[in-house]
């Protein structure tokens, strides 16, 4: 940034300032956002579409930032995985998820699954898989009802040896999830041989259902492969009666959207499969 004006200069490099300091408070916020209880887990219900019942959910990490403003996860999950507090908030986000299993064990609640996301960046903590088991083991419930949601990109990257670690979680009894599937960059030859349960559609495919003339082509080549692979689906961002519908006739089993329900706190949860039970 060169100026011939000292003036224009120095207001240039305040500006330039003002987004640094404000990155960084909002780095510093993050690191004492776990100690201060900022951080929180919302659920997603995944719905069975052929009668609407819930069987499983998304667990979905939320920051209220000094208990004033909610700060979405695509906003600061890419800094904790640059500085590495996704190690940390991975655990504390997976230690809830079973706190919540064990919730609903408590109420009757015997057949929900709760997926959890996992960070490329966590495979990089050498006792990660150690860790996973431990966690699950302290808390006393069945790995089958932990569903982890892993990302092409962490397929995809060199740090650890995917297919190892995977069939590792996997022969352990996790249930294994490739999210936003046919979003990243992956041979599909690479991809089918890795050991997973489900396959989840993301709402980019979903989405090409609302837009008119659209090609549906990616969306039902995903649906018929994961048929003719013997995997579960569960398509993402379903948001009118059409997608719904449409997916549902697929054969789609599961769908997660807003046409169904939001990320909600678990205390409302509670509450809609508690109702759903007397109906
Ligand atoms: P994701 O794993 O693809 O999660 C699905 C996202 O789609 C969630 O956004 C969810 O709220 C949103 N969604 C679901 N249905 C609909 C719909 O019908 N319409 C629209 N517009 N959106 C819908 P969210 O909660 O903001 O999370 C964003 C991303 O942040 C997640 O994408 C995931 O990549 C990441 N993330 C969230 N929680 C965690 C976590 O605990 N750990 C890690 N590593 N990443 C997380
Ligand atoms: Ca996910
Ligand atoms: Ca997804
Ligand atoms: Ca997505």
């Amino acid at each position: 940034a060169k100026s011939n004006k000292k003036g224009s200069f120095s207001f240039y490099n305040s500006e330039l300032d003002k987004t640094e300091i404000m990155n960084l408070e909002l780095e510093l916020d993050l690191k004492r956002a776990l100690v201060l209880e900022e951080i929180d887990v919302f659920y997603q219900p995944k719905v069975n579409p052929n009668n609407s019942k819930i069987e499983g959910f998304e667990a979905l990490v939320r920051w209220h930032r000094r208990k004033q403003e909610w700060i979405s996860p695509q906003v600061f999950i890419p800094i904790t995985e640059e500085n590495g507090l996704i190690i940390e908030i991975g655990y504390f986000v997976l230690s809830k998820a079973c706190d919540f299993v064990i919730d609903l064990k408590r109420r009757g609640y015997n057949q929900f699954h709760v997926g959890v996301n996992i960070s490329a960046k966590q495979f990089s903590d050498p006792k990660f898989i150690d860790n996973l088991i431990n966690i699950v083991n302290s808390k006393g419930i069945d790995p089958k009802f932990i569903d982890l949601e892993i990302t092409e990109s962490i397929t995809a990257s060199k740090i650890f040896n995917t297919i190892e670690s995977l069939t590792r979680l996997s022969d352990y009894g996790f249930s294994i999830s490739i999210d936003d599937f046919g979003t990243g960059y992956s041979s599909l030859q690479y991809l089918i041989s890795l050991p997973f349960n489900t396959m989840k559609i993301d709402k980019s495919f979903v989405d090409s259902l609302e837009i008119k003339g659209s090609n549906l082509t990616i969306l039902n080549t995903m649906i018929s492969l994961a048929h003719s692979l013997g995997k579960k689906i569960v398509a993402e961002g379903a948001e009118t009666k059409a997608q719904v519908d449409y997916l549902s006739k697929a054969n789609c089993q599961l769908i997660q959207g807003y046409y169904y329900y939001k990320p909600m706190p678990i205390d409302e949860i509670l509450g809609i499969i508690d109702r759903e039970k007397l109906l």
